[in-house]
């Protein structure tokens, strides 16, 4: 099942990178078809399959020979393995759910992640890119977030997941709506309206995972600062964009969340499981 899904990521990756490099210059995704940067030809179906092709005509284009971007490939390896991760991480709890209504739930919460996932990965390289958070890729992800996690939480009868997603949206929104207004020139208001994204998505999941994944983005992101000024890559002026760490974060809390929080707590003699 992680394989299948997997591939499945793969070829949304091929879609992602599309999304990266037309979104941001407000092109169509869905037409032209790709074509290549150098000689304008299209590519062909078969010069289109995830990772593979790129092997196959090692990295170049078929038509004129220029070099295309290990990027792609890279990107579309990423869907693979994050949508792997997800289904490793949100498939048991379908199999337990068994043949019932509870089961339905836990595939809109597999959904849900999955398509957060997709979005992560082609937000984190869109702000690498142009220091730029789409509003058009994070707005609509509240109203997916609220409809699928909101499905999940009628069909498991777990309302205080929903409850909790929608208390933890507006928390982290705040929290970073006070950090970019008290520090300007930090964050950036393209964060904020992230971080209500990704307060639904781990609220929803509990507590414990909220509090580690929004930790983990400002360890994240504060160890490669460190690292950056070490190695002399920039001063204490350079601006580094931070949605990549918030995202980075996010997935360390839906992956680890529980455990972390467990673990930690346990270390004080506290936390009951
Ligand atoms: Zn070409």
């Amino acid at each position: 099942m992680a394989v299948a899904i997997g591939i499945f990521g793969a070829l949304i990756g091929s879609f992602l990178n599309v999304v990266i490099y037309r979104v941001p210059v407000k092109k169509s995704i869905i037409s032209p078809p790709s074509a290549c940067g150098s000689c304008g030809h299209v590519v062909r179906w078969h010069d289109n399959i995830p990772v593979v092709s790129w092997l196959a005509l090692r990295g170049t284009c078929r038509d004129c020979g220029s070099r295309i971007s290990a990027r792609y490939p890279l990107v579309e390896l990423g869907g693979a393995v994050l949508f792997a991760v997800v289904a490793i991480r949100f498939v048991p709890a379908i199999v337990d759910a068994g043949a019932n209504q509870a089961a339905i739930g836990q595939i809109l919460a597999l959904i849900a992640f999955l398509y957060l996932a997709a979005i992560s990965i082609a937000l984190a390289l869109i702000d690498l890119d142009t220091a730029t958070l789409p509003n058009s890729i994070v707005l609509p992800a509240y109203a997916v977030g609220f409809v699928f996690l909101g499905g999940a939480s009628l069909a498991t009868g777990n309302v205080a997941a929903l409850a909790t997603a929608g208390i933890a949206a507006v928390a982290l929104f705040v929290v970073y709506l006070t950090l970019a207004l008290v520090f300007a020139g930090g964050m950036g208001f393209g964060d904020v309206k992230l971080a209500g994204v990704l307060g639904l998505f781990l609220g929803w999941l509990g507590w414990d995972t909220l509090v580690v994944g929004a930790l983990a983005a400002f360890i994240l992101g504060g160890l490669f600062g460190v690292v950056l000024l070490v190695i002399r890559r920039a001063s204490r002026k350079t601006r580094v964009p931070f949605g990549p760490w918030m995202l980075a974060g996010a997935w360390v809390g839906i992956i680890g969340g529980h455990e972390l929080a467990a673990g930690y707590l346990s270390l004080f003699g506290l936390g009951g499981s």
